[in-house]
């Protein structure tokens, strides 16, 4: 592997303008950071990147132009960032993630800057509010929900506690899709994020990495009569890199995020050209270069598709080979390369780059194979982030073999002699040896991708400490015992840079004011709002800050979508993909329970406490049950909203693309947050968290994260229902028989009933028949099991709601004692417990 030799004398540092060239010196000048200085350079920008005068320019010219401006401010700290890791002769860690979940850029590089006040003046003064350019930005959707969100968080942690890192990724031309819906069901659109221009990216196709595909392996004997082996590919993309600054907050750091893009390979067309066939070398280019087309609209089924795996290896095996080349200092040696580097592995989706690193290190670098195991086994950790078995990925043998035979190889090699050492220690047990191969056999023979990062992972981590503990007890428990210690803990965090600061301001103040500066970066410090939770004139004003953040809410959801929340309402929010494990169900019940009530007369409309209920979720697009239960949520919003019966009181709102976006608009003004997934399910949950620290009281299962969200703000402070982990297990061991729920629970059979009766479907039975029959016969996260736990534990929060005072004080409890979920303390929990990095010179 490694860079072409066309490319090669671009990069090579050699080539580069040396170092004692007295421009090589000359600082880079950042503009003044003063309302002129802004006001020069945003103009400078407008005229001489843009191409318009300001009187002509658009919105988009000059969103364009502000960006620039932002990043010019940058500029200087990222260069020196960037000499300063080449230079680092410690170790750094290397993020591997196939999605990044980034969100709107403008906002948080003001932040990070300092420069928010300085750009709303200057923009002012030449007449244009900064408001509407930042509604010009298209985030940049490259993840589907928490998992690259969480990859989006750990980056601006690393930057802003000064960690030596860079994260790697793919810039998907086309992200998660757009949501829309018609007649109530989820339609995807593509998104097309780039129309417009990508201001916060910068391409490098002179770094490109060439990246290989298919073909065979040969033996062959090298000089020193050696028998080794080599791959022949077939063909080849270019790999470009994309840049991105991470601007630390307030620390002067800016990190880098690089993105790969594919791109035909010259050698690979220019044959075909040569051929005389221009239709097909268009073909190969638009081949080569579907592989960052689109993000897989997945989020924990894996997709057996070709295209992903080719997607997998483009990415990691430029991100090493980038590392490799370019970190690196030339001539290193490679057998201290685990005191230099840990590629942090999110998700087994990188886990390709473990047989990558030893082809490299075995064929191309002349290292014997037990030497260069010794190094792979210090270099990678991998984090797991699912319980679901069906979620974790596998290869089948057949497609890996096509695409990579080498690697194949090597990972029948590795499986071999791990296979080796597990008989050794346990004899032969044939079943134990089955269960634990990184082979699996049905119902085809595939490589087992979690095994083969659980054998070459230095660390191995779950995202919350019941997800650990189950990975441990149920998922690995031979591997537990192979390897001992290599199991740990780091639970999931948020950071509050985005999810307090700038999606909730208001509130940021209040604790800014209460407790002093310093707490966005040290976020255990909000225990100190404990003391003032016991104050009623701070607790009037958080009062206030919740109220104006549902006012905030009301308006964008009304410009937005043309829907209304209803006024005075408790916000009851429901945002994460929507999966059955997480039960959006229970929800749907919950609900169709309330109404049928008022309806059938059994509780007058004026007895309930108004409630709007917000859901935000997508589907992946080949998910049927998924796309049923949204088609089912906006069809109940349909009949309930226009119900007069209700009296307004009750209100069902789904505004659609559910986004980070949006999630910085509803979760400040949430009142209730659901956590409802069956225990044992949700790995950890990071929606979770971002409520607890903007003072949303969660109504939640002992699931994921929600246990140690539960033990910190207190039993007071925190709804809990449903049946544990070990009582889940214990009923679906006995025969879970959901029929018993529903003949038993009057109120649970009326609301199926309902459902059942076409009620929400225009009185056609067969519409959410799939869903009724699902749940009553069919249902492995066991909705009807916690229906009655969860109906009761939602009248507790009504009487807990009638009392405003109390509930705002257990909000601000919320805030005080959810410190423990910054990213920042998963970083740290990170460097400690697996990377053991020290922090940048
Ligand atoms: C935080 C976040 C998620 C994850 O939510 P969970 O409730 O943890 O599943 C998904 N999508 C977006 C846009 C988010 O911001």
């Amino acid at each position: 592997m490694g860079v072409s030799e066309e490319n090669s004398a671009s990069v090579s540092p050699a080539h580069r303008l040396g170092a004692t060239h007295p421009l090589a010196l000359a600082p880079v000048i950042s503009p003044p950071a003063t309302v002129d200085g802004f006001v020069r350079q945003f103009l400078q920008n407008l005229n001489f990147d843009q191409g318009v005068a300001l009187s002509d320019s658009s919105s988009t010219d000059q969103y364009l132009a502000l960006a620039g401006t932002v990043r010019d401010y940058l500029m200087a700290r990222w260069l020196d960032d960037q000499s300063r890791q080449r230079a680092q002769q410690s170790k750094g860690v290397c993020y591997l993630s196939a999605e990044y979940l980034l969100g709107r850029q403008l906002d948080n590089n003001l932040l990070a800057s300092r420069l928010t006040d300085i750009a709303t003046e200057s923009l002012a003064k030449c007449g244009i509010d900064i408001d509407v350019l930042r509604q010009v930005e298209v985030e940049p959707g490259l993840g589907n929900g928490g998992l690259g969100r969480l990859a989006a968080c750990f980056i601006d942690s690393l930057a802003t506690m000064s960690v030596p890192s860079t994260g790697y990724g793919i810039r998907y031309e086309y992200g998660i899709f757009r949501q829309t819906f018609i007649d109530g069901q989820q339609v995807e659109q593509p998104d097309a994020w780039l129309a417009l221009g990508s201001p916060w990216e910068f391409p490098h196709p002179e770094a490109a990495q060439q990246i290989s595909f298919g073909g065979h392996t040969e033996t062959y004997d090298d000089e020193d009569g050696v028998t080794r082996s080599r791959w022949i590919p077939a063909w080849h993309v270019q790999a470009v890199p994309y840049n991105y600054m991470v601007p630390g907050y307030h620390n002067g750091r800016v990190n880098t995020l690089r993105l790969w893009s594919a791109v035909a390979s010259d050698a690979f067309d220019l044959r075909i050209f040569n051929s005389g066939d221009y239709e097909e070398a268009v073909r190969a280019q638009t081949f080569a270069e579907n592989i960052s087309k689109v993000l897989y609209p997945e989020d924990s089924t894996p997709q057996g598709k070709e295209l992903r795996l080719q997607q997998q290896y483009f990415f990691v095996a430029a991100s090493i080979g980038d590392f490799l080349d370019n970190v690196l200092p030339e001539g290193f040696d490679l057998s201290k390369l685990p005191d230099r580097v840990i590629f942090q592995l999110n998700d087994t989706h990188p886990v390709i780059a473990v047989p990558e690193l030893m082809r490299v290190l075995v064929d191309e670098r002349g290292i014997e194979w037990d030497a260069a195991w010794a190094i792979t086994q210090q270099c990678f950790a991998y984090t797991c982030h699912t319980l679901l078995p069906e979620a974790l990925e596998v290869w089948s043998v057949d497609l890996l073999g096509r695409l990579l035979p080498r690697h194949l190889e090597i990972i029948y090699r590795i499986n071999d002699e791990f296979l080796l050492a597990v008989r050794e220690r346990f004899g032969d047990d044939e079943l134990r040896i089955r269960a634990m191969s990184i082979i699996g056999e049905h119902p085809y023979r595939s490589v087992r991708m979690a095994y083969l990062a659980t054998v070459a992972g230095a660390k191995v981590n779950g995202v919350a400490e019941l997800h650990s503990q189950l990975l441990r007890e149920k998922v690995l428990p031979d591997f537990d015992e192979f390897f001992p210690g290599k199991f740990t803990n780091v639970t999931n965090g948020v950071t509050p840079r985005r999810f307090i600061r700038l999606a909730n301001p208001d509130l940021a103040s209040l604790i800014t004011e209460a407790l002093g500066a310093g707490w966005t970066v040290d976020l255990e410090r909000l225990r100190g709002l404990e003391a003032f939770a016991a104050d009623p004139e701070f607790r009037e004003r958080f009062a206030a800050v919740k109220a104006h953040n549902k006012v905030r809410l009301a308006s964008v959801l009304r410009e937005r979508d043309g829907i209304e929340v209803g006024d005075g309402h408790m916000l009851d929010v429901m945002v994460k993909r929507l999966h059955e494990y997480k039960r959006q169900m229970l929800k749907v019940l919950h609900i169709v329970t309330q109404y049928e009530q008022v309806r059938s007369g059994e509780v007058a409309a004026s007895d309930i406490i108004p409630r709007t209920f917000i859901f935000g979720a997508k589907a992946a697009p080949g998910y049927t049950m998924a796309k049923h239960i949204i088609h089912l949520v906006n069809a109940v919003g349909e009949v309930v909203n226009s119900d007069p019966v209700v009296e307004g009181r009750l209100k069902v709102l789904f505004p659609p693309n559910y986004n980070v976006t949006l999630a910085e608009r509803v979760i400040p003004a949430a009142d209730l947050s659901e956590q409802i997934s069956l225990a044992g399910k949700e790995a950890s949950g990071t929606g979770n968290m971002k409520f607890a620290l903007n003072g949303a009281l969660t109504i939640g299962t002992d699931d994921g994260a929600n246990v140690e969200i539960r033990k910190l703000v207190g039993d007071d402070n925190f709804f809990l229902f449903g049946m544990s982990e070990p009582e889940v297990e214990a009923l679906w061991a006995k025969g879970y028989q959901p029929t018993e729920y529903y003949q038993s629970d009057e109120r649970l059979r009326r609301a199926m009933d309902l459902i059942a009766s076409g009620a929400f479907s225009g009185g056609d039975r067969s519409v959410f028949e799939p869903i009724v029959s699902n749940l009553l016969y069919d249902d492995r996260f066991m909705v009807l099991a916690d229906y009655s736990s969860y109906i009761e534990a939602q009248a507790r929060v009504d009487e807990a709601y009638a009392d405003q005072d109390t509930w705002s004080r257990s909000a601000i409890l919320n805030i005080a004692r959810s410190g423990f979920f910054s990213s920042d303390r998963s970083i740290r929990d990170y460097i400690e417990r697996v990377w053991h990095t020290p922090p940048m010179l």
